[in-house]
This record gives C-alpha cells, structure tokens and sequence, in this order.
C-alpha cells in the first residue's frame, strides 16, 4: 500500500467547499493586499496563541527575520539557538547580522535544553531563539526566566507548533505567549497550510508591536514616511482567506494526530531497535512531526522505500555542520546529542487524513524491518 508522507489534496478534498468560496470573494473583490482578512486573521491566530498583538508576514522566515532586524543586532552580537531545527531558525540570525550560537538538544523531546543554553550565554548575547520542534513545545517557562534574567530578547520558532501547550507553573500556556515574539509558518505543509508561503508574529507588548508593524511595510507607520529602513513582508489576502477557512478545523486535526501518534506509539513500544517519541508530561504535542529514532536507520529508509512507506529525516546535517556556517568555527562533536539525532531520527506518516489501512501499513512495514 502506498502511503505517502503527506496528503495535502486528501486535505483538500475533505474542505474545498469551505475554502473556494472565501478565497472567490477576494478575487471578486480584487483586493489582494492587506484586506480584512488579514486582520481577521491576525486576531484569531492571536487568540490562539494568547498574545495581545497578530502582526502577519509573507512567511515563517520572515517572521523570525522582523524581530531579529528590529534588535539593531552589531557585528559580533550573538543570539542562541538549537542547532537541530530547519535551516530558517539559523539562517534569519545571520539575515540580521547576528552570529548564531548553538546549543545542544534534550535527548527525549529533542528540544533546546535551558542548561545548554544559560551555558552558552556571553556579555554579547542579544536573543534566544528556541524551536518548538515537530510540534511539542520547549521548556519555555525556563527559557523565559533565563531570557528575563539576561535581559535577553526570547523568539519562540513556533513554525512547528501552532496551537500547541504546554502546562507552566501548574497553567496552560499556549506556543507564542510567553516569548517576547512567538513566529508562526504557514508554509503548505505546516498544520495550517496556505496556498503558497505565509507567516505571521504574535506580540504582547504594544511598543514593539508597532515597531514589527513597521518593520514589515518599509519602516513606516504612515505611508510615504519612513522612520527606519523596513521590508516589504505582508501577507497576501487570498492567503489569509485559505487559513481562516481552515482555521476552525485546526483543533480537531490536532487531536486526530495526537490519536494517530498514540497508536503508533503503543505498537512501536514492543518493537526492538524503533524509540517512539517521548512527549514530556506537561505538554500537548500537536505532532507536525511523529519523529521515531531507529537502529540501522539507512536500511530502514531502503525497507520504508521499497513497502511505499512515505518518510523523511529532518534533519540530515545539524545546523553547525552546514558549510555556511564553517566560518563560525564549531567542530564536529560539539553538539553530541544533537549530531546522534541526526543520525538516528526518521519521520513516519503523521496527518488527519491517514485512513486506519494506511497506520497499519505503517506499523506492518516498520514491525517487518525488526521481526521480520
Ligand atoms: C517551516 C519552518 C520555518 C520557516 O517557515 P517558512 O514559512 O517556510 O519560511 C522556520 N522554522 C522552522 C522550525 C520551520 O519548521
């Protein structure tokens, strides 16, 4: 049986009569840039993630970038961030003209660890960026704390994990409140998918809301004045129409991955050489990822291949080992937990769509590789 990694037409068929219609009034309306949608969105999404202020952008990237530009990062100033994240995360320190310092991950949730990075902390550290990654929130509380103590700016890579929670001192709290920025994808293959790129920052603090507003349309409150040197990062209304249509089927798209990750996870327990994804107890995983460390990892990618079995392994190559970031100077070996991931990890089928047959034939090709 083919199973394929992800299906996003199965998606569509299921809500195209919700989505047609809102993305047809916009046509009919020709009013492709900064509709209501936009700020319809903004609100929800904001909502959601339990901040005061929804300040959208033309992607997941860009929504690091904006707050990264708006610190007036200095050659030299340092911002932390894990090195077991896409390439993104990294990418817009160095846009801002940061120099990214990696810290290394938790073994379990293969998260940043807050020990690793309070470690890497220096007098010329501006901004942590943590990664929320394939949907089950970092230990935000203790990021945070850290971050306020440093007077440190805190991003939260919340890319992976719109909707996601996470218990903080006995009270849920949701992937984009605590930071000071919380940044949200909505690249097609993200838990809200647009059609095309999209991003969007969550914001509680008024002041620097508006300096991201600015940031976002060339530096400008006003139009035709210019208080800085800003980008041109909006959302694109047909965009924004898409996700609101989506929207309200987010909550139950989380819990039917959850439920497909459960079972997963019941079956790959009993089996020998697969390590099924631990989810920290005071988490709710959204599951954008159901990331399994495997024994013999390159023969079962060949096994997965040859069965139709859709799977991936993000990441292949840590963040400090790209060639781009030779210049920083970090060797092999320095992020150990972080390259044994790399070299461990596999990503197996995990969306709403997957019908009962396709989860078996999951478990069936992964149970075969080890018992034969
Ligand atoms: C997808 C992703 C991004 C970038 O989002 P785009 O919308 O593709 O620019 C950033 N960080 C992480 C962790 C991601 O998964």
């Amino acid at each position: 049986m083919n199973v394929p990694l992800l299906d996003l037409v199965a998606q569509h068929q299921g809500i195209k009569d919700a989505v047609l219609p809102a993305v047809m009034s916009v046509i009919e309306r020709q009013g492709f840039i900064m509709g209501p949608e936009v700020g319809q969105l903004e609100v929800q999404v904001a909502r959601l993630s339990g901040a005061k202020h929804g300040i959208a952008c033309a992607s997941g990237t860009d929504a690091l970038l904006i707050p990264l530009r708006a610190l007036g990062l200095k050659p030299g100033d340092e911002v932390i961030a894990p090195a077991f994240t896409f390439f993104a995360t990294a990418g817009a320190i160095h846009n801002a003209g940061g120099r990214p310092v990696f810290a290394d991950i938790e073994p379990g949730t293969f998260n940043v660890d807050p020990a690793a990075v309070e470690a890497a902390i220096t007098p010329r550290t501006r901004a942590i960026v943590l990664v929320h990654i394939f949907g089950q929130m970092a230990d935000v509380g203790a990021l945070a704390a850290l971050a306020n103590k440093h007077g440190l700016m805190l991003i939260e890579d919340a890319a992976q994990a719109i909707g996601a929670r996470r218990k903080v001192d006995g009270q849920w709290r949701a992937a984009g409140e605590l930071g000071t920025v919380g940044s949200f994808s909505f690249f097609p293959t993200k838990n809200l998918g647009a059609w095309g790129d999209g991003g969007m920052m969550v914001a509680q603090d008024d002041t620097l809301a508006d300096r991201l507003r600015r940031e976002r349309l060339h530096g400008g409150a006003r139009e035709y004045y210019h208080d800085e040197v800003g980008l041109n990062s909006r959302l694109d209304s047909i965009q924004a129409a898409v996700l609101l249509a989506k929207f309200p089927y987010l909550a139950a798209w989380g819990a039917r991955r959850r439920d497909i990750a459960a079972l997963y996870t019941a079956a790959f327990a009993g089996i020998a050489g697969v390590t099924p994804p631990p989810v920290d107890p005071a988490n709710e995983h959204i599951f954008h990822q159901y990331t399994i460390r495997a024994e013999r990892r390159e023969a079962l990618l060949a096994h997965l291949k040859s069965r139709g079995i859709g799977h991936k392994v993000y990441y292949p190559l840590a963040l400090h080992l790209q060639p781009c970031f030779e210049y920083l100077g970090v060797r092999a070996g320095a992020l150990p937990i972080t390259e044994r991931a790399t070299a461990e990890v596999v990503s197996l089928p995990i969306y709403p769509e997957l019908t009962s047959a396709q989860t078996d034939a999951v478990i069936a090709a992964v149970r075969e590789f080890y018992q034969g």
